[in-house]
């Protein structure tokens, strides 16, 4: 469906609020267009996995920075935190189903959230990638076009 993604992203920003750590804050940035023709549902489902395993491998009063950007008819979502990282040897795996990096103990989680992403970007023919340093962070992007 045809919609203003500055709009949704605000509401799912205020729907996570409450989930949030201590002092942990979510910086949305804007760039270009701001409608466009997609599943909402999708994309509601993407940025919910996205944003919480930013909060959730992070520590408290660590900000969360989220950039979205419509140009052309490409939507591109950038989620970044400065949190634990994903270690070296765990990354090529983050996306199989129930993986868990080693440095997640004591975290919960099923390992399931980024393998829906994945499935869910290939249903839209777009693609997500990451890239983290061990205890210094990570950013996810995710980027697919809008339906004509
Ligand atoms: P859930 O199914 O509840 O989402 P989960 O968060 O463990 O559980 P995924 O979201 O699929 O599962 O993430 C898989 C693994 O990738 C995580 O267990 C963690 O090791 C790593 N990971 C994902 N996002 C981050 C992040 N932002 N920072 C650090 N590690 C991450
Ligand atoms: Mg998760």
């Amino acid at each position: 469906e045809f919609f203003d993604i500055k709009q949704f992203a605000t509401a799912v920003i205020e729907q996570m609020d409450s989930s949030l750590k201590n002092g942990q804050t979510i910086r949305y940035t804007h760039r270009g267009d701001t409608t466009i023709v997609l599943v909402k549902n999708i994309l509601h489902n993407i940025l919910l996995n996205l944003l919480s395993n930013a909060s959730k491998y992070s520590c408290e009063d660590q900000p969360i920075d989220l950039y979205i950007e419509i140009a052309d008819n490409e939507l591109t979502i950038q989620i970044r935190d400065q949190g634990i990282g994903i270690p070296a040897e765990d990354q090529p795996y983050i996306f199989n189903n129930f993986f868990r990096a080693k440095n997640t103990a004591g975290i919960e989680g099923t390992g399931l959230g980024l393998h829906i992403v994945k499935r869910y970007m290939e249903l839209l023919n777009g693609c997500v990638h990451f890239s983290s340093r061990d205890k210094e962070g990570t950013v996810f992007t995710v980027r697919c076009r809008g339906r004509q």
